[in-house]
C-alpha cells in the first residue's frame, strides 16, 4: 500500500477472481462461464456502426434496454435496474441499504465480504447448517441489517426455497432483502414475484451465466420502484455511463423471444449434464451439495480437495478450490459442455486410480 492510499481501506482485502491463466490451453471450469456462445442474434447484434458510434456517449438511462428487460419479464421500467455486471449491483445494495450492518452466511458468494468490508458495513454473520444448507431461523431478525442471500448459494449451489424467503422479508420489515439469482436460471425458482409484490424485496441477476456474456459486463435487478430509484441514485454518483454502447445493443438482443428459447435450451442442457455428472461422481466416491446451478460442489474421501485441484490443473483441466476451512476438502466444478465433462471425468478417473494404487 502506498502512503497515499486512503488509510480507511488499509485493511481491504480485495476479491480474488477465478484464476484465467494464459500458460496453456485448459479445459476451463473455474468460473462458472456459459460453455455455450451467447445467442445468435447476439452474436450478430454489434456491427461495424456501432463501433462507429463508440464516440457518443451511451444513454445513460439505459431506456432501450431497461424497455426489452422489463418487457421479457413482463414489469414495467421504473422496477428495473441495470449495472455493469451484478458485481456492481451488490455494492451499490450495499452502499444504499447497508448503513445499519449486513447479514450474510458464512459460506457464500466472497465478494459480499469483501464489498462490505470497502463499505465499513458492520457483518453479521450466519453459519450454514452442517449440512451447508442456510438456515433461515437465522435471518429472521436482522435489526434494520441489510439481507444477502445468493440463491442458489454459491459455492454451494443449494436453493432455499421462496416460501422461507418470503417469511424473512416479511419478518423483516425494517431490512432491505437481496437475493442474489446470479445462478438460478438453471434450476432454482426466482423470487422475482416477490419483488414485485413486497416493499423490501430486491432480487439481482446476472447475463453472466445463463445468457453467455460473461464478458460483455451486464447485470440487472428487479424490484420496487424506491428501492430501484435508490440505486439509480448511486450509479448516477458513480458512473453514470456505466453500460458501453456495444453491450447495450447485445443485451438488448439477449432479450428478444429467440434468444430467449436458445438460452432455456442452454439451460436445459446444462441441467441434464450436471445431473449426469454428478450420477458418475457419486459412483466414484464424490460426495457432493444439491447443486441446482452449472456448477457443481464435491469432495472425495480418498484425496484432498487441494490435492485434486492441482492434479487435475496439472492435466490440463482447471477447477476452483477455495481454502476456507469448512469448504476446503471441496471443489466448485463449473459444468461445462459434454465434451468437456468427460474430459474431467477421464482425468479424475485418473487421480482417483492412482491413490487406490
Ligand atoms: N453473484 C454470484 C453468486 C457470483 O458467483 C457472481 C460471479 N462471480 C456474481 C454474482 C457476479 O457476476 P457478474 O458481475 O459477472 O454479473
Amino acid at each position: 500500500m502506498s502512503k497515499f492510499m486512503n488509510s480507511r481501506y488499509a485493511s481491504l482485502e480485495a476479491y480474488t477472481p477465478g484464476e484465467q491463466p494464459r500458460d496453456m490451453k485448459y479445459v476451463k471450469l473455474n468460473t462458472n462461464e456459459s460453455p455455450y456462445p451467447p445467442a445468435p442474434e447476439v452474436v450478430a447484434s454489434v456491427g461495424e456502426k456501432d463501433t462507429e458510434l463508440l464516440r457518443l456517449y451511451p444513454d445513460p438511462t439505459c431506456r432501450d434496454l431497461k424497455r426489452a428487460i422489463a418487457a421479457e419479464y413482463g414489469t414495467c421500467e421504473s422496477r428495473v435496474f441495470i449495472s455493469n455486471g451484478s458485481d456492481d449491483i451488490l455494492n451499490f445494495a450495499f452502499m444504499a441499504f447497508a448503513e445499519k450492518g449486513a447479514v450474510f452466511a458464512d459460506i457464500t458468494y466472497g465478494f459480499n465480504k469483501v464489498v462490505a468490508q470497502l463499505n465499513l458495513t458492520d457483518v453479521r454473520i450466519a453459519p450454514l447448517k452442517d449440512d451447508l444448507s442456510i438456515d433461515p431461523g437465522d435471518y429472521m431478525n436482522a435489526d434494520g441489517r441489510l439481507i444477502a442471500i445468493a440463491n442458489p448459494n454459491a459455492p454451494t449451489g443449494i436453493e432455499l426455497g421462496v416460501d422461507e424467503i418470503r417469511k424473512i422479508a416479511i419478518s423483516n420489515p425494517g431490512s432491505v432483502v437481496m437475493i442474489d439469482e446470479a445462478y438460478a436460471d438453471f434450476g432454482c425458482a426466482s423470487c422475482f414475484d416477490l419483488a414485485m409484490e413486497l416493499p423490501n424485496v430486491l432480487v439481482v441477476m446476472t447475463c453472466s451465466k445463463s445468457r453467455s456474456l460473461a464478458g460483455a459486463r451486464l447485470g440487472f435487478a428487479f424490484g420496487p420502484e424506491e428501492l430501484i430509484a435508490d440505486l439509480e441514485t448511486i450509479k448516477f454518483s458513480t458512473n453514470p455511463y456505466s453500460i458501453n454502447r456495444l453491450t447495450m445493443k447485445a443485451g438488448i438482443a439477449a432479450f428478444s423471444e429467440e434468444s430467449k428459447r436458445y438460452y432455456k435450451d442452454n439451460c436445459r442442457q446444462i441441467a441434464e449434464t450436471r445431473e449426469k455428472t454428478v450420477k458418475e461422481l457419486k459412483e466414484l466416491g464424490f460426495e457432493t451439495t444439491d447443486s441446482v446451478s452449472n456448477f457443481i460442489f464435491a469432495k472425495h474421501p480418498g484425496v484432498s480437495g487441494q490435492k485434486l485441484y492441482e492434479k487435475l490443473k496439472e492435466n490440463g483441466v482447471l477447477i476452483r478450490h477455495f481454502t476456507q476451512d469448512r469448504i476446503c476438502e471441496y471443489n466448485r466444478i463449473t459444468v461445462g459442455s459434454p465434451a468437456e465433462m468427460d474430459i474431467f471425468l477421464k482425468e479424475v478417473k485418473k487421480i482417483i486410480g492412482e491413490k487406490k494404487r
